[in-house]
């Protein structure tokens, strides 16, 4: 068993995956980040490597500190590339396929003993672990958008995991210093089964014609007293990961007031994404963000 963690992979170099290689090596862990390609590996690193010099540059973080953290952080391309990682956590596309195919091509090149951690929205961790060759040691390590600034982590065990593996992921998070919280493995867990159901009811009050993007975000931070509205808030997390949780809560719980929103639906199918693809229920393109409706 592994104790003591030193090199963490983080396969998946989208929003997450380089927040959370963020956390990790600021917290001293070696971390190698792997995407389709090196070179979306590396553009994963360059954005990570822009943000936190932004944070430097707002006083919020030393010089020093980006240097380490950067200094500990390379690429791989390869699933070679994370032979020598004591746990990998998966943040790729909120895809089961695409996972599933992740953890087959994975497991051989990993050593026995190490861990693998899935940082899903709402798959189910059996369900992950079962494509794995060792479910006693998967779980899921589900941390918020974004990484470096907020505190939770949900712990999710899958029917198999070992009560040893569940003390690491815990004590990882301690590390990082945020704060956990345990979840049954249900679809979506706690955080997204009670936040993804509110986001899709305002994207359904927009689709009804019940008020405008600006109204719905205007009346929830100031009527509901919500820090960032709910349709700012879903461009924020990715359209495509809100259309995913929507329907494994619709084919997980087979209840209809899941149903995603025909609206939701059609943003994604245009490639409107949110803020990662530029466009989503705001226009990100010019200096502020315009409404789309
Ligand atoms: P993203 O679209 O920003 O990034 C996904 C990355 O995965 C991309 O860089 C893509 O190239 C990569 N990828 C896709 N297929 C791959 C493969 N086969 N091998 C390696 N890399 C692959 O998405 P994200 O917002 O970072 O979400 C990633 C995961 O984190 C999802 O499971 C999502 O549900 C979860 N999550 C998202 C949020 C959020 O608010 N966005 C919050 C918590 C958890």
């Amino acid at each position: 068993m592994i104790e003591q963690l030193q090199t963490i992979g983080v396969i998946g170099a989208g929003q997450m995956g380089g927040g959370i290689a963020q956390v990790s090596a600021a917290a001293g862990y070696d971390v190698v980040i792997a995407d389709i390609s090196e070179e979306a590996a590396q553009a994963g690193l360059d954005k990570l490597k822009a943000q936190t010099q932004k944070a430097v540059d707002a006083g919020r973080m030393q010089a020093d500190d980006r240097d380490a953290i950067v200094g500990r952080i390379s690429v791989t391309g390869t699933m070679d590339g994370l032979s020598g990682c004591d746990l990998v956590i998966e943040a790729a596309s909120e895809n089961e396929a695409v996972k599933r195919k992740i953890f087959v091509d994975l497991c051989p090149v990993l050593k026995p003993e190490a861990l693998i951690a899935s940082n899903t929205s709402s798959i189910s961790i059996t369900r992950l672990a079962a494509a794995t060759d060792r479910p006693e040691r998967f779980m899921g390590i589900h941390f918020m958008n974004p990484v470096p600034r907020m505190k939770l982590v949900e712990l999710v065990r899958g029917i198999a995991t070992a009560d040893e593996v569940f003390d690491v992921a815990r004590a990882y998070v301690d590390k990082l210093g945020k704060t956990s919280t345990v979840s049954e493995d249900f679809p979506a867990f706690i955080v997204n089964r009670i936040l993804l159901p509110m986001i899709n009811e305002a994207i359904y009050t927009l689709y009804e014609g019940v008020g405008s993007v600006e109204a719905i975000d205007t009346a929830m931070k100031l009527g509901a007293n919500h820090p960032m509205g709910p349709l700012e808030l879903a461009d924020f997390i990715g359209l495509d990961t809100c259309l995913a949780i929507m329907q494994v809560l619709h084919d997980g719980l087979a209840d209809s007031k899941y149903r995603p929103c025909p609206l939701l639906v059609k943003y994604v199918e245009a490639g409107w994404l949110g803020r990662k693809s530029g466009r989503g229920f705001y226009d990100y393109r010019g200096e502020t963000p315009v409404p789309t409706r």
